[in-house]
């Protein structure tokens, strides 16, 4: 039988830069992101179905009835939330998934599945961070002003993720998050020893 895939939560205040660190980690071919679902607007010029799936409040609380999301929460008086069927599938047919989401919805997940492998991805510093969110130019000053203070809770929890990994060059975060992954597979818990007789 195929080994399962991982589940993968990668979190960071926004404007980090995990975004364009988890594009990367998508050109490999056993890693599947998910598209999660939000009621914000988009932004720029953001395409339903890419980025997120859009939703309207009405049509979010009805797939939480339905019980259909992996987790979600409240971000900046926005819902967003990690569809929960093709996450499973994916895992099932042997690919990692990776859910980029904020810190609530990662505690979430590990209670109902502590398996998981968790990254938090760390800016540089408070500084770093401010210039890339208004270099983003897309964010209103009082969304980026809301990003920061945000950021600043963020990071206290960051200790409670298996690793933390600073985004100084997306290249290098996104080559140690791969070595994550590797190491992770050869893990000695994951070995089948008795495949071998
Ligand atoms: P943004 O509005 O900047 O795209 O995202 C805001 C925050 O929501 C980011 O920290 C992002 O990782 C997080 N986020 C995106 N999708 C999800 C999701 O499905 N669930 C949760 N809990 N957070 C999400």
């Amino acid at each position: 039988m195929k080994d399962k895939g991982f589940l993968v939560v990668i979190s960071g205040p926004a404007g980090t830069g995990k975004g364009t660190v988890v594009k990367e980690l998508a050109k490999e071919n056993n890693v599947e992101v998910s598209i999660s679902a939000t009621t914000r607007a988009p932004r720029g010029n953001e395409k339903d179905g890419v980025e997120y799936h859009f939703l309207s409040r009405g049509q979010f609380e009805s797939i939480i009835e339905n019980d259909g999301f992996l987790e979600y929460a409240e971000y900046c008086g926005n819902y967003y939330g990690s569809p929960k069927k093709q996450a499973e599938e994916w895992i099932s047919a042997g690919k990692d998934v990776i859910l980029e989401i904020e810190v609530q919805g990662f505690e979430k997940i590990k209670k109902k599945n502590p398996e998981c492998i968790s990254i938090f991805i760390m800016p540089p510093s408070f500084k770093e961070l401010e210039r890339r969110l208004r270099k983003r130019a897309t964010d209103s000053e009082e969304s980026i002003l809301k990003r920061l203070e945000r950021a600043k809770e963020e990071v206290k929890i960051a200790s409670d993720y298996d690793y933390i990994i600073v985004n100084g060059s997306v290249e290098k975060c996104a080559a140690d998050i791969k070595s994550v992954l590797y190491a992770e597979k050869l893990k000695s818990k994951r070995f089948d020893v008795d495949s071998m007789f």
